[in-house]
């Protein structure tokens, strides 16, 4: 049995919406992850998707799953014939101060929900004429309360500096490469990276597997 090259659970989601965008998944046989920026699929995993979330029959109602799947068929036929370049380098120029902490690293932990609100972030007030709802003191209008204590900011790991939709590659006047993929896709082992102008999609290729990265407006 081959060992995963891969660490697949980092590059999940952390608090979407959609369930399987935080989850590794199954996608057609292959454990991977897809959360709506890139889809990895690791091709050291065919046929040992047991007991994980099938990511076809979670979106079997949307239409353009299926889209996805044709195109991720499409690139896996023609891996071969695309033109592949190395990742672009990041340089210091590319980083952004961090404003999600403060330029501080660390963010306070909070606990679900908070009781003053409810979660909402907002609690509302009521006299004999009016009602108004104002943002909540106990949360700050986070809407969960703190829980004590400080966590390393999810935004720029702590580094107090982020390559969040930094372009780093621009590929033509509406698309670009956002630094963030660059910087935690880069180290997968003989990454390579291809534009797919009829897709406008980036795909790329590693040792053991590959995978498609939404691009940014530039
Ligand atoms: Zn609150
Ligand atoms: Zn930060």
């Amino acid at each position: 049995m081959t060992e995963s090259l891969i660490n697949l659970s980092k590059y999940t989601s952390k608090n979407d919406a959609r369930v399987f965008a935080n989850k590794v998944i199954n996608i057609s046989g292959y454990l991977g992850v897809c959360n709506g920026h890139i889809l990895i699929i690791d091709e050291t995993t065919k046929d040992k998707h047991y007991g994980f979330l099938d990511f076809h029959s979670e979106r079997k109602q949307q239409v353009q799953d299926y889209k996805l799947e044709d195109q991720l068929n499409s690139i896996r036929e023609n891996l071969d014939s695309f033109v592949w370049d190395d990742m672009p380098p990041i340089n210091d120029e590319h980083y952004r101060d961090c404003h999600d902490c403060n330029d501080r690293g660390l963010v306070p932990i909070r606990e679900d929900g908070c009781s003053e609100c409810k979660g909402s972030g907002e609690v509302e007030l009521e006299n004999d004429h009016n009602s108004y709802e104002i943002e909540c003191k106990g949360c700050n209008g986070d809407g969960n309360a703190f829980a004590g204590g400080f966590e390393p900011c999810n935004k720029c790991a702590g580094t107090k500096k982020h390559l969040s939709y930094v372009p780093v590659l621009t590929v033509n006047t509406k698309w670009a490469l956002s630094g963030e993929y660059v910087q935690s896709l880069g180290r997968l082992p003989n990454v390579k990276l291809s534009w797919q102008e009829q897709y406008e999609f980036f795909a790329f290729k590693f040792t053991g597997g590959f995978g498609i990265i939404m691009p940014m407006r530039t």
